[in-house]
This record gives C-alpha cells, sequence and structure tokens, in this order.
C-alpha cells in the first residue's frame, strides 16, 4: 500500500493579540479520551485523613484580615507567597478537587470575590488582582484538595499587563468596538460563541480558536459574584470533566473587578450597570449559582448566536468584562509536559480537541443543568 502522509493542518492566529494555534485534523477528530488509561488524580492524604486543607481551621493561617467564608468554601493566607502585597488562599470545604456543585463553586467564587475586596481595602495602592485555580499537579497545584490562590499585586502578572495594553491597542485602532467585543463576535461567526444570561447579569463563553491549551474556553463577565459567570464557569467545567474525561484544569480569570473601580470599568457598557450592582459588595448577593432553577426564581437563557443577537453592550468602547480562561491540562497517565517550546518559547500552541466538540459538549451540559 502507497504510505498516505498527507495531513491537513489549519492555523489559527489572533489577529489582535497574536495568540496562535495549529490544528491538525488527524489530532482533533476525537477529543482525548483521559478516562480510559488514568487511575485519577493521586491522592497523598487518604482520603483527606491527612489532609492539611480540610482541617482548615487547624492548618491554614488567616489573614490580617480574617476569613471571608461561607457554607461551602473559605479563605485563608498563603504561607508561601509570591505576590506582593496580598497572596490568599481559596479552599473548598469539601476534599475531592473534581467534584463540585453549582453552590459550591458558587461560594468558591464569591468568598473569592470578598477577599479580594478586603485585600484591597488593606492595601488601597495594589491595583491588581488576579484569581488563580489549578486542579491537579500537572495543572499546578501542590495540594490534592481543591483549592485556588488569590493575589492583589503592586505590579500587574505579564498577562494582565499585555491584556489592558492591547484591549487599548485595539479600541485606538477600531473606533466603537472593544477587543472583548470583537473576540465574542468572530467566534459568534463560526458558531462558537454563548451567551448565558438573566435579566441584565450576562456571562459570554467562547471556544477559542487559538487556545494556549487544549480544550480552552473563554468566559466574560461582569464578576465573580455574577450568578451568570457562576453559572457558566461550572457548566464548562462539568462539560469537560464529565462529558470529555478532563481531570486536570487550570482556570485563571485577568480583569477582575476591584469594588472601588466597577464603576469605571462598566459605567460605560450600556446594560450592564444592573449587573454590576448586585456584585458590588462581593459576598451577599454571590448565592446565585443555578439557584435560578433550583429555587423556583427566574431561569437562565442560553443564546447561540451569529453575532448581533448575543446582548453585548450596544457599543464595546469602555467594555471591560472580567476574562476567565480555563484549559485541560492533558493526560494525567502520559509523562510527557504538554508544555514544550513551542509553547514556552514560541507562544504558540498545537490544538488537540476540536473547538466545535468542546462546545456542542458544553451545549449539552448547559441543556442538561439550566434547562437552556
Ligand atoms: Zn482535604
Amino acid at each position: 500500500m502507497e504510505k498516505q502522509n498527507s495531513q491537513l493542518v489549519v492555523s489559527v492566529t489572533n489577529r489582535a493579540t497574536l495568540e496562535q494555534t495549529w490544528f491538525n485534523e488527524v489530532r482533533t477528530r476525537k477529543p482525548q479520551t483521559f478516562k480510559t488509561a488514568s487511575a485519577g488524580i493521586a491522592d497523598p492524604t487518604d482520603g483527606g485523613k491527612r489532609c492539611d486543607f480540610c482541617a482548615w481551621q487547624m492548618l491554614t493561617a488567616e489573614d490580617a484580615w480574617g476569613r471571608v467564608e461561607r457554607p461551602h468554601a473559605v479563605t485563608g493566607s498563603n504561607l508561601f507567597k509570591y505576590g506582593e502585597p496580598a497572596h490568599g488562599l481559596v479552599l473548598f470545604k469539601h476534599h475531592e478537587p473534581l467534584a463540585f456543585t453549582p453552590e459550591q463553586l458558587a461560594d468558591f467564587l464569591s468568598v473569592s470575590a470578598g477577599w479580594f475586596a478586603a485585600a484591597s481595602a488593606a492595601h488601597p495602592d495594589a491595583r491588581h488582582p488576579f484569581f488563580i485555580w489549578n486542579c491537579g499537579p500537572r495543572a499546578g497545584a501542590s495540594q490534592y484538595h481543591g483549592h485556588g490562590q488569590l493575589m492583589l499585586t503592586n505590579v500587574a502578572v505579564p498577562a494582565q499587563a499585555l491584556l489592558t495594553q492591547q484591549a487599548a491597542l485595539h479600541a485606538a485602532t477600531h473606533s466603537g468596538t472593544s477587543l472583548y467585543h470583537d473576540l465574542v463576535r468572530a467566534h459568534a461567526a463560526v458558531g462558537l460563541a454563548r451567551v448565558v444570561r438573566r435579566g441584565e447579569d450576562r456571562c459570554w463563553l467562547v471556544a477559542h480558536l487559538a487556545p494556549q491549551k487544549d480544550m480552552e474556553v473563554l468566559l466574560l463577565g461582569p464578576g465573580l459574584t455574577s450568578p451568570a459567570f457562576q453559572a457558566s464557569l461550572h457548566a464548562v467545567l462539568r462539560a469537560m470533566i464529565d462529558r470529555l474525561g478532563v481531570e486536570t484544569f487550570n482556570c485563571g480569570a485577568l480583569n477582575v473587578p476591584l469594588a472601588d473601580d466597577r464603576e469605571v470599568h462598566f459605567s460605560a457598557a450600556n446594560g450592564l450597570a444592573a449587573a454590576d450592582a448586585n456584585s458590588v459588595d462581593g459576598v451577599a448577593h454571590g448565592n446565585g449559582g443555578a439557584d435560578g432553577v433550583a429555587n423556583g426564581g427566574a431561569a437562565f437563557e442560553v443564546l447561540a448566536g451569529s453575532g448581533d443577537d448575543l446582548g453585548l453592550p450596544a457599543s464595546g468602547a469602555g467594555w471591560r468584562p472580567m476574562m476567565a480562561r480555563v484549559v485541560s491540562r492533558g493526560k494525567l497517565a502520559s509523562p510527557a509536559s504538554d508544555f514544550g517550546c513551542l509553547e514556552v518559547v514560541g507562544h504558540a500552541s498545537i490544538g488537540h480537541t476540536d473547538p466545535f466538540v468542546l462546545i456542542r459538549a458544553i451545549d449539552e451540559q448547559l441543556a442538561a443543568a439550566l434547562g437552556a
């Protein structure tokens, strides 16, 4: 037989951010089947019996302002700080890192928002928040127990500085729109964008065409306490874990709003004032999750569309949504890292899972979870 060595490679470059991914159609035909070769993340704590974070009251430190606590999550101070002047922890109160309900995730995000508010009040000169959630050692987590890190720093991390710079450049060269607006519209044009909304509270999500890592989803919402953002993030992560077999992931958020600069960030965006007002205090309104369905309130609505019908702000200028990025970190059983020279030096990436496979899994999850 003649050897078949002809393959279709699609290279996608975001012209605004220069993010770049190379998809090989042969590799992307199927999502990776992580679980078949995996025994799961190794738990060195004997199911939580020797887990520092299960015993958080005794074995984790408090910040100078105390803890922010809700029924399913609590914050603490990070004993091994690198973020200056404030570097905290956010812990689920339950042990298993891949098992979390909408209510547990809503509390996890809401106490994080409360921590940022407290840290900001204690360090008014530090203006750069960064939310980090590594799940599994392949993703950088040092503890099995589900937890994230919260940083408020004097200097922005490079990704935040670049995003701010790129957004300013895009707005200056494209009157009346914004980087975020065009990001959603470009994905909507090919069927890869959705909006989850309840009234004026909205979260847009896209299966990224130029992902830095596998199964990348970008979520654009008002903030960590937005019920639409919380429900969207839960649906995305559950789709990845339950439908696509992901066992290790990163989730981080840039443009995290601080209480006293929300007005500046959101006042120019038509239609977002109500959502902003609901999330100003960070904690008190953070129990939304999927309660719109569970508690008989107004249900979330999920829309797909080609752009104009996605309920984006009438003018993109001045719109600075919080932007969360979620990625799979590959196979637990694989001894090879998913970060090589292409990523570390070239800042490019190989696409594994077809974004259209990813958005279908998210659609199924949204339909099952939100009835949308
Ligand atoms: Zn634990």
